[in-house]
This record gives C-alpha cells, sequence and structure tokens, in this order.
C-alpha cells in the first residue's frame, strides 16, 4: 500500500470527522494487557497509559477500514503521524479528549448511582435552604 499526501489528508479528515460525530460513549478509556487499543463496532478503547495520539488514529482506521490487513493500517497510522501538521494533530487531540472526558464522566456517574443520589439531594436541600 502507498498513500500520497492528500489521500493521507483525507484519511485525517475522515477520523476527525469520526471524533466530532460519534457520541461519548464511543470512545473509552482502559488499562489493557498486551495491547494498546481496541476497535470494536460499536466503540473504540484506548489505554491512557501508552501513545493516545497515534492509537486513537490507529484504531479508528480499523473502524473505517475493517478489510485493511494490521500492516495497512499501522502504514496509514504513522503516515498520518508525520504527514499531518503540529495544528491538526492538536485539533485532533483537542476533540478526542472532549469525548473522553464526557465519556468516563458518564462512566463515572453511571456506576456509582448512589453519589448522583446524594449530590442532588444536597442541591435539593441547599436551594429549600434559602
Ligand atoms: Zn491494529
Amino acid at each position: 500500500m502507498k498513500l500520497t499526501k492528500k489521500e493521507v489528508e483525507d484519511l485525517y479528515k475522515k477520523t476527525l470527522h469520526l471524533v466530532k460525530t460519534k457520541p461519548p460513549e464511543f470512545f473509552g478509556f482502559r488499562k489493557m494487557r498486551g495491547t494498546v487499543g481496541l476497535c470494536y463496532w460499536t466503540d473504540i478503547e484506548l489505554d491512557y497509559r501508552r501513545d493516545i495520539i497515534p492509537t486513537a488514529f490507529h484504531e479508528l482506521l480499523h473502524y473505517l477500514y475493517p478489510e485493511w490487513s494490521e500492516s495497512n493500517i499501522l502504514y496509514a497510522e504513522s503516515r498520518i503521524m508525520n504527514v499531518c501538521s503540529s495544528l491538526e494533530i492538536a485539533r485532533f487531540l483537542r476533540h478526542l479528549s472532549y469525548k473522553l472526558y464526557k465519556s468516563e464522566m458518564l462512566k463515572h456517574f453511571l456506576q456509582k448511582p448512589s453519589r448522583i443520589e446524594s449530590v442532588s439531594k444536597s442541591a435539593w436541600k441547599d436551594n429549600s435552604a434559602k
């Protein structure tokens, strides 16, 4: 596989579009063993202890091109990392971190419903005291 600069720019735009349009739950952080990222049909997961940016491109490419071989994905990932400007990478990271933050917030509060309850109860108490 060979990718021209133009084709790499297209891949960048497609992955950025996914990050912008997928719901927060599509993105998740998790500690993993033996791998740094995973791509499912419904979501992707990233190990936050590893290189998040290239891994995110990698998993999004798997999602976009399930028929591509692992070596083609690795090649496209490295082309994106080398061709894109630091501004483009920063833009990608900005959108990705926004989604990951929302996703982790959702996970955090869904796993601890008692916490929401106690927060809203105390909020109600504060309101009623005024
Ligand atoms: Zn892979």
